[in-house]
């Protein structure tokens, strides 16, 4: 029997005979969201992706999510081990003797088949240092709201998840401390069936790629086409122009040369920049693979003095412009650790547990210090770098008024704070930067809408180009991004391109 996925996967080889237009390196959030925006705007798009095709939709909407023993399993199939580490041991890490302490996956949805579901927007103030401001991004929010079928926005299709109503006096006795307190927003279709139409969980690219009408295989037409197992290991240039990518056919161990007018790096940020690094852009631009960075990461658990009888508690406090982090509770809990590798953490509650999970992200920046180095390790082409990263002054301030703020929370909750944990850059799994946009080409390597400066074909779409982190989670942030840039980009194309623009891109 064939595997499923031959009904609906393009072989590597019948993307060296049709070039696409369009060819996107990987299929998270960021690559299906512009893949799936070019497809519609009249373009042939093909997506590669490392990794192989495990799931249809985020595991937490599968039955998977009830198998506690087998969804670290799962990971396990498509997750490798990665480095980040300060400049102290740089030289370590560049010898790779450095043990891995980090995460990354490769699969056909990239994290989407894992992620936790949180999306708030960015406030207006992070967006102080971005090439544009937070009026100008709304209405992608609006539009990546509404693709990842968010619940509880204020465009009036999405109902708030009920969990407010479970945690009422927490959400009291935080108001009487001064703090306010909400649901959280979801990234997840809370809505009843409806119009024949199932609600449809977490929101996953995968499941969006495999609904999207253009989908479908080269050889049966289809204008947007997936090839997993294909990793990108090079960029050929000619001059400042990307005259094809190098790929690794993981299933037969053998290179190609694909082409395409267009390549768009959606690798996630820290993929994106080592590609660029691999193929000598720092050559022709020294500021790629610099000002990288993660979300800062404080985590505590709060022992409460007694059970609520809840199983799923979430609440949410929002940043503020003097607040620069945000905060998730998640419960209820006897006796648990967050750990990346469950299903759906907040949804397999204890109604007797008496302890909420405490999550703090804070808005971070990064210098041109923080960087990814390559560690030219032997072997599989995508394995061989390390992040370097020192946190900025300005980073520890933030990171000390977040530990002093678990105190506040839970004091104002009468909760005893059972353990409370600064993590590492690089565990949040917010990464950002390394091909940093900016409307100064002295200070950038790409233009506002992710184009790179000095390489004609060449754009980003996902968090690489961020200039900082905001408060937010990035999951809400890096969808808007591709989606805008890939809206930019059609339009590019279409200004030269007759056909496309009659067909309105
Ligand atoms: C357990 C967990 C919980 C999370 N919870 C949240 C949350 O609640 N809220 C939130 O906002 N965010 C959350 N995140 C983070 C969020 O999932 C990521 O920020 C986001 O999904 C990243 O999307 P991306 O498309 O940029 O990258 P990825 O999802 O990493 O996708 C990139 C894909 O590109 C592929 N790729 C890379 N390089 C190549 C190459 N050279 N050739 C071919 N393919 C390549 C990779 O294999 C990968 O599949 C969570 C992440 C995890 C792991």
């Amino acid at each position: 029997m064939q595997p499923l996925s031959s009904i609906f996967e393009t072989p590597v080889d019948a993307l060296v005979e049709i070039a696409p237009q369009c060819l996107v390196i990987g299929s998270g959030t960021s690559g299906v969201t512009a893949a799936i925006e070019l497809a519609q705007r009249g373009l042939r798009v093909a997506v590669i992706e490392a990794g192989p095709f495990v799931l249809s939709e985020h595991i937490g909407s599968t039955p998977f999510a009830d198998q506690h023993e087998m969804v670290p399993r799962i990971h396990d199939l498509v997750r490798r081990r990665t480095v980040w580490t300060d400049s102290a041991h740089e030289a370590d890490a560049k010898a790779g003797q450095l043990a891995p302490n980090n995460n990354a996956w490769e699969a056909v949805g990239g994290r989407t088949l894992f992620w936790g579901g949180c999306t708030p927007r960015f406030i207006d103030s992070d967006f102080h240092d971005w090439p544009y401001d937070a009026d100008h991004f709304r209405p992608w929010y609006e539009r990546a709201e509404q693709l990842i079928s968010a619940s509880g926005y204020n465009d009036g299709t999405g109902e708030v998840p009920h969990f407010i109503a479970e945690t009422g006096p927490l959400v009291s006795r935080l108001a009487e401390a001064g703090i306010t307190a909400t649901c959280p927003p979801l990234g997840i279709d809370t809505r009843a069936v409806r119009d024949g139409r199932m609600s449809r969980g977490f929101d996953s690219s995968v499941s969006r790629l495999l609904r999207c009408p253009a989908f479908g295989r080269r050889a049966d037409g289809a204008k947007l086409t997936l090839t997993a197992e294909c990793a990108a290991v090079d960029l050929l240039l000619d001059g400042a122009t990307v005259r094809g990518v190098r790929v690794l056919d993981r299933r037969s161990g053998r290179h190609l040369d694909l082409h395409a007018d267009e390549v768009i790096l959606a690798g996630g940020a820290v993929q994106s920049t080592r590609l660029a690094l691999a193929a000598g852009l720092d050559r022709i631009d020294p500021l790629v693979g610099r000002y990288v960075g993660d979300h800062l990461f404080v985590q505590a658990a709060l022992k409460l003095p007694a059970p609520l009888h809840h199983k799923a508690v979430y609440l949410f406090i929002p940043p503020l412009p003097d607040r620069p982090y945000h905060v998730q509770m998640q419960g209820m809990f006897s006796n648990k650790w967050y750990n990346p590798l469950d299903a759906t953490m907040w949804l397999d509650g204890e109604a007797h547990g008496d302890t909420l999970l405490y999550y703090c992200f804070g808005a971070s920046r990064a210098t041109d210090e923080a960087r990814v180095v390559l560690t030219g390790q032997p072997g599989d082409p995508l394995r061989g770098y390390a992040v370097i990263n020192d946190r900025t002054p300005e980073d520890l301030a933030t990171l000390e008024a977040m530990e002093d703020f678990v105190q506040h929370v839970g004091g104002a909750l009468g909760a005893q704070v059972a353990r409370v944990e600064r993590h590492h850059a690089g565990a949040a799994l917010h990464e950002f930067g390394g091909l940093r946009m900016g409307t100064d080409p002295s200070s950038s390597v790409t233009d506002p809408d992710g184009r790179f400066r000095r390489v004609a074909n060449l754009v980003c779409v996902d968090s690489a180009i961020w200039p900082s982190q905001g408060s937010a989670n990035s999951y809400l942030t890096i969808t808007a991004t591709a989606l805008r840039n890939a809206e930019k980009l059609a339009a590019r194309l279409s200004a030269t391109t007759p056909e496309l623009a009659s067909q309105g891109a």
